[in-house]
């Protein structure tokens, strides 16, 4: 049985944390989309290039391959060959992805390594436009959000576990600036697709939401694939 299992939603909405769980649990491949942005971001930072610049960025990013390897089921981005996991969760990075990723040459070369990758295997691939553009037909969809307070929360508990440190409000205002750049930009906004389930994580733990999202593959893929053998 083949499938595809798109999250989409806002920073912080605990995509990553979920995707990776629900993959686990179906003992099928978890992609990370925010993490090529991030390498391409990175990519764009190393080369000093001015964010406020689409035209240099657009240039500039023909610069980057990005490629993916998995290593014991983890996710190993390579840009030009050098494995960058280690440099990709940074504010900065972070902060030049939600920038980059608005330009339509950045989005471009993504686009048809994250097919490929949902081509070859089964995959819950995470992100801002799966559910919309890059996997239109798969098979379960997820808009994972929760309140920006929230996220916020679990940001600044994050940075304060790592003995960072963070300012709520400032956290907030992030995140809030992040969602702005991601939904309003012209190409590929994060949007809830029209077939996706919504799930409000803000009341919810992360079993519970990991749990909800099993039961709806459950009733779209797995019955309807015994109803599809039972009428065949
Ligand atoms: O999810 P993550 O925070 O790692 O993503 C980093 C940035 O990459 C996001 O702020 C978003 O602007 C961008 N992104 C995107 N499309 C995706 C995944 C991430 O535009 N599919």
């Amino acid at each position: 049985m083949s499938y595809n299992i798109a999250i989409d939603g806002p920073a912080g909405a605990g995509k990553s944390t979920i995707a990776k769980k629900v993959a686990k649990e179906l003992s099928c491949v978890y992609v990370d989309t925010g993490a090529m942005y991030r390498a391409m971001a990175l990519y764009l930072l190393r080369c000093k290039v001015d964010r406020e610049n689409p035209a240099l960025i657009g240039e500039a990013c023909q610069g980057a391959e990005i490629s993916i390897e998995y290593k014991n089921g983890e996710q190993i981005v390579l840009l030009n060959g050098e494995n960058v996991n280690a440099f990709l969760r940074t504010e900065e990075v972070g902060n030049m992805a939600s920038v980059s990723s608005a330009n339509p040459k950045v989005r471009e070369k993504l686009l048809d390594l994250q097919r490929k990758l949902a081509e070859s295997m089964n995959v819950v691939m995470d992100g801002r436009d799966i559910g919309t553009t890059i996997l239109p037909n798969a098979d379960v969809k997820i808009y994972l959000t929760a309140s920006s307070l929230t996220r916020a929360k679990r940001r600044y508990l994050e940075l304060q576990e790592k003995g960072e440190k963070c300012d709520l409000d400032e956290i907030r205002r992030d995140i809030e600036e992040r969602d702005m750049r991601d939904m309003s930009r012209e190409i590929s906004p994060l949007k809830q697709a029209e077939d996706a389930v919504l799930v409000d994580s803000s009341e919810m733990t992360i079993e519970e939401v990991v749990k909800s999202i099993l039961q709806i593959f459950r009733e779209k893929v797995i019955l309807s694939d015994e109803v599809g053998k039972n009428e065949g």
